[in-house]
């Protein structure tokens, strides 16, 4: 395994580390057994001042001058060498957010693989010529968009800064990255990675803090020309008015309510190994996880049993060791919300089939926990859970459960099990979601555009759609010829 030579109290700007104006730093916890971790840069308005100046400079510099051919390569490089140091990441990874090293593992993959898929694309992004007026030409050209703001959320910095710094930087933007104050070491790691990879100075400069300072200050910045934020709807809402202010185009991917539908014909076992994966990965604190099971009437029973089975099979544990398949929420406020959420449901009439408090490794552990005869009226039902909580619906026909399904003010992911073909075109358009797992329970892949619709969000991140919010057309006409 190799080591990453940063240090965490460092922020930066023009390809220099160095700490932040006020000298300020803030302290990182190990969710696992709440001992200090590190400390990072408290960065505020004169640190993201100099990083936004930083990628002015890159893009009127070696960075800008770079043809999108090398663009490429540099980030194939860097890719490569995310690929070398995946093992050091992966623990980084593991250790900041608490989630099981196997998962982190799998997010230092997913990060090479994004900045792959993004490097590949830096020279296939063309223009077109438009039939016009005998006499004239018509044609566009895509251009970057100049410097890019990139906030992320602390449960998947290496997915999201693959997704939306790879895709910035491979369409030719500099970019100014905000990660987020309960883990941010990947982030940081991977700064110092690209920048030995030979990313030019000022192509992506970080500014690590509190949300409302440095990410208030980077939002509202007359320098930026984009902003792209991953984090909760209400915060997005912030960013969204903080843009328009000078009219900032952003890409907004926020919270989720995701709906999983188990159909009487289902594939009883598949919906099983999808509800595990999907609600209890991260320990339940993904925007995509499966936080409202509709179970049909013919199987409820039987997909009851085997769900809390499988959920007390689950290992709880610090996240580090061997066989954990469930680690700490982020910090000891996250428990305590899940707590609260579980208890007033109970409160409400939900029946706890397994689980249903605080674990006995007390601080930031919960309990794997399934409520079943959750109804429409429950705190679970209405709001993001992010911790290891499943709850069941019982539901009689599909009319309901499409109803029940978008009576929600989210439109991220959803997941449902059939093997009804003519189910499965219905359903799939019926649901108001962006994406649609049919018989699947993972659906994030760098191939595939990820986003939604309502207050989840708006523009997508991934694949070939998740290059035009990277990209203005510019349209010219030329006559006179
Ligand atoms: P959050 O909104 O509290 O914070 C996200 C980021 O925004 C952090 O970097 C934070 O420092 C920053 N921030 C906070 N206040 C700010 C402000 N006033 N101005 C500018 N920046 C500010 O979210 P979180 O708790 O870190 O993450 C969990 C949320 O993120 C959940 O709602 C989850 O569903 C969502 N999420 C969405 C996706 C997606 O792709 N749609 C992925 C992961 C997480």
């Amino acid at each position: 395994m190799h080591t990453i030579d940063f240090d965490t109290r460092l922020m930066l700007a023009g390809g220099h580390w160095k700490t932040c104006a006020g000298g300020q730093t803030l302290e990182l916890v190990n969710p696992s057994d709440e001992t200090p971790l590190a400390h990072i840069a408290r960065g505020g308005a004169a640190d993201v001042d100099a990083a936004v100046a930083a990628a002015q400079a890159a893009l009127a510099g070696d960075w800008g001058a770079l043809a999108a051919a090398e663009r490429g390569r540099v980030l194939m490089r860097i890719s490569a060498a995310v690929t070398a140091q995946a093992e050091t990441l992966a623990r980084l990874e593991a250790l900041d957010v608490g989630k099981p090293l196997s998962q982190a593992r799998a997010d230092a993959r997913a990060l090479a693989r994004y900045l792959e898929f993004y490097a590949g694309a830096a020279d296939k992004v063309h223009g077109q010529t438009i039939p016009f007026v005998h006499g004239t030409t018509a044609l566009t050209i895509r251009e970057p968009h100049g410097v890019t703001g990139h906030i992320v959320p602390w449960n998947y910095p290496m997915q999201i800064i693959g997704r939306s710094v790879g895709a910035a930087l491979a369409m030719g933007n500099a970019c100014v990255l905000k990660p987020a104050e309960e883990a941010c070491l990947t982030a940081l790691a991977f700064a110092r990675i690209a920048q030995d990879a030979g990313l030019p100075a000022g192509a992506l400069n970080v500014v690590p803090g509190l949300g409302e300072e440095a990410g208030a200050a980077l939002a509202a910045h007359p320098g930026v020309q984009h902003l792209s934020f991953t984090g909760s709807v209400g915060v997005g809402r912030l960013i969204q008015a903080a843009a328009a202010k000078h009219v900032v185009p952003v890409t907004l991917e926020l919270g989720g309510k995701s709906p999983q539908i188990v159909f009487d014909d289902a594939d009883l076992d598949a919906a099983i190994q999808g509800a595990m994966i999907s609600k209890y990965r991260n320990s339940g604190q993904t925007c995509v996880c499966s936080n409202r099971i509709f179970v049909q009437d013919g199987v409820y029973d039987a997909f009851v049993e085997k769900l809390v089975a499988a959920t007390a099979a689950l290992n709880v544990g610090d996240g580090m060791q061997d066989g954990i398949t469930i680690g700490p929420l982020v910090n000891e406020k996250a428990a305590a919300d899940v707590d609260k959420l579980v208890q007033a449901s109970i409160a409400q009439g939900a029946t706890v089939a397994l689980g249903g408090g605080r674990h006995e490794l007390g601080g930031c552990y919960y309990q794997p926990t399934v409520l079943t005869g959750v109804n429409s009226q429950m705190a679970v039902f209405r709001n993001e859970i992010f911790g290891p909580v499943a709850p069941v619906v019982r539901f009689s026909t599909e009319e309901e459960v499409i109803a029940m399904a978008n009576d929600t003010e989210f439109g991220l992911a959803s997941y449902f099990y059939t093997r009804d073909i003519g189910r499965v075109w219905r359903v799939a358009e019926a649901l108001d979601y962006g994406i649609v797992g049919i018989n699947e329970g993972i659906i994030s892949n760098e191939m595939a555009p990820f986003g939604g619709v309502k207050e989840s969000g708006s523009g997508r991140e991934g694949s070939k759609y998740g290059i035009d919010d990277y990209v203005e057309v510019k349209y010219m006409l030329m006559g006179g010829l």
